[in-house]
Formats: C-alpha cells, sequence, structure tokens
C-alpha cells in the first residue's frame, strides 16, 4: 500500500453498510474502529465492485480512513448534529499512525493525506472539490489549508508514542 487518505464520511456516527462498502477503516464517536467490507489489499489493484471506492482517481495503492460525523456540515458556523468529536479523531489519527506502521508508509504530503488534498492536487478526478477535511471542530482554529499538516504531526506524534 502506497497511500493514507483520510476523510470524514458526511455521515452520522456509526458507518452504515453503504460506508462499510467505501472505506477500509471507520472510526466511530466512541473511537471505536470498525473494519469496512474490503481490505487494504483489496485496493493494489482496483476490480469493478471487489475494492473501497473512497477517493475517485486515487483508490489504487490507498487505505481508505474515515471519520463517521459531519451529516449536515456547512461551514464552520454551521456544522450540523453530527461534528467530529475529539475523541474519534484522536482515535483516527492512532490508528493512521499503527497503518503507516504496518505498510511502512511514510507520513509525508504525498502519502498521508486527507481527501481534500488529493482532490486539489488532482483537479480533473472526481475528488476535485471534495470537503473532508477543511475542518476540525476540537480543533477549530487550524485553517482549511492547514489541516493536513497538523493530521500529519498528529499521526506523527502517535507513531513516535509507539514506537517508543
Ligand atoms: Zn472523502
Amino acid at each position: 500500500m502506497k497511500k493514507i487518505i483520510i476523510h470524514w464520511t458526511a455521515g452520522v456516527y456509526y458507518p452504515t453498510y453503504y460506508e462499510k462498502e467505501h472505506y477500509h477503516y471507520l472510526v466511530d464517536k466512541d473511537g471505536n474502529v470498525h473494519n469496512g467490507i474490503f481490505k487494504p489489499e483489496d485496493n493494489e489493484i482496483c476490480r469493478f465492485g471487489k475494492y473501497a471506492a473512497h477517493t475517485g482517481g486515487g483508490n489504487t495503492g490507498s487505505i481508505g480512513v474515515a471519520i463517521c460525523a459531519m451529516a449536515g456540515f456547512k461551514n464552520k458556523s454551521s456544522v450540523g448534529n453530527y461534528p467530529i468529536l475529539k475523541k474519534q479523531f484522536e482515535s483516527a489519527m492512532a490508528l493512521c499512525a499503527k497503518l503507516s506502521d504496518k505498510y511502512n508508509i511514510p507520513i509525508t504530503p504525498q502519502t498521508v493525506l486527507t481527501h481534500y488534498e488529493f482532490g486539489k492536487k488532482n483537479s480533473k478526478t472526481t475528488s476535485a472539490g471534495k470537503i473532508d477535511i477543511i475542518y476540525i471542530p476540537s480543533y477549530s482554529w487550524v485553517t482549511p489549508e492547514e489541516v493536513g499538516s497538523f493530521i500529519r504531526s498528529k499521526i506523527k506524534w502517535y507513531k513516535q508514542k509507539f514506537e517508543a
């Protein structure tokens, strides 16, 4: 596996079957991690109907991690009824650290990134214009453009903690 791409589901706090078809790992409001229907390895070669389609134009070799939240999000002042909770955010970061370790994926902007960042770098894919993740409610001072590097710092911190 080459990349980890981080999402929010734009759904409610617990994963649906449909969401499980689209991500490899889903983190609920309590910080528990649910496995998706497909394994990361199913995305090594994407065969129709047999892989987790989480990132238009970027599924091959990519692990999809989703935080179950953000249904109804419009903007910073109208976040809807399912804002990402601190506990689930931290759990998702710890999960990404474990995955980075397990699959030997370095934590760089090219290899561990948000769906939003992927869409910005790949403007001709259906990922262009995706807004996950441009806002972290528990770290509301982090600007949309800073979220990716903030997330990578968090993941690095967890990874060092595991390795210590
Ligand atoms: Zn996404």
